[in-house]
């Protein structure tokens, strides 16, 4: 039977899926809320993770190990590397990769986790689609984007670094966990998709932007999750 994790960073990217759901139990594990339940007549559990990459990777394996989650989906906010992508927009992620990795003095190239033998992780295709048609039912207003989320532990506030992001990994979005859940799911074998919408350009207005549009942007993209689930 299908049993879907959603993990959002920040309370406000999961509190609308809290309050959706119809919780059984709730379970404390590395300082982590999971709930567990049903959301819109699916098998859930919610979590907040946590900031970064290492509280989204344990946030996952806890998934894995303690619930067994058939598949992974991460909602939450994002900086655009994109001039077409606006504030507000969505990103459904086709693959995800660490943009603070940098192994290249063993001749691996910038972003990949050395051993690995593979650079960005796949998302799960047919979660990718469901992602994208329910957004344009769920959000006919928003326009939705299908392309690489990059991760790492910077906020991206700054135009040069945000070019040379776009430059050596060719993004649509920058955030960070999106690289870390994707690579425990890829370790896992679990199916996963990032949906993200943008709060802010990654550039020098983001420290304005962001705060202003968090909140609208964390809830387009829960609302796009709690519709999907039923088709998943
Ligand atoms: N408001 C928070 C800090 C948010 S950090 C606080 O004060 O506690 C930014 C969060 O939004 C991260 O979870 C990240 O995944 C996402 N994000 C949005 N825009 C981003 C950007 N430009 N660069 C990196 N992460 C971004």
């Amino acid at each position: 039977m299908k049993k879907v994790g959603i993990i959002g960073a920040m309370e406000l990217e999961v509190e609308a899926l809290k309050w959706a759901m119809q919780i059984r139990r709730r379970v404390e594990k590395a300082s982590m809320e999971f709930l567990e339940g049903t959301l819109n007549g699916t098998e859930t559990v919610v979590v907040r993770s946590g900031i970064g990459k290492v509280n989204a990777a344990l946030c996952t394996q806890i998934l894995c190990d303690c619930f067994e989650v058939t598949h992974i989906i991460n909602t939450g906010v994002a900086g655009s590397l994109k001039n077409e992508i606006n504030i507000g927009d969505i990103v459904v992620s086709t693959d995800a990769l660490h943009h603070d990795v940098d192994v290249r003095v063993f001749g691996y190239p910038l972003g990949e986790v050395p051993q690995l033998g593979c650079l960005a992780f796949p998302a799960d295709d047919r979660l990718v689609q469901l992602a994208v048609n329910c957004c344009k039912e769920v959000n006919p207003d928003i326009e939705v984007y299908q392309g690489r989320v990059v991760s790492g532990d910077q906020f991206i506030s700054d135009k040069g670094v945000k070019n040379r992001i776009i430059e050596n990994f060719q993004g649509f979005c920058v955030e960070m966990e999106g690289a870390s859940i994707a690579h425990t799911a890829y370790l896992n074998h679990v199916p996963f998709v990032i949906i993200r919408a943008i709060s802010d350009k990654a550039d020098d207005s983001a420290e304005m932007d962001y705060p202003s549009f968090e909140k609208a942007a964390a809830v387009h993209s829960a609302a796009l999750v709690e519709h999907m689930l039923p088709v998943i």
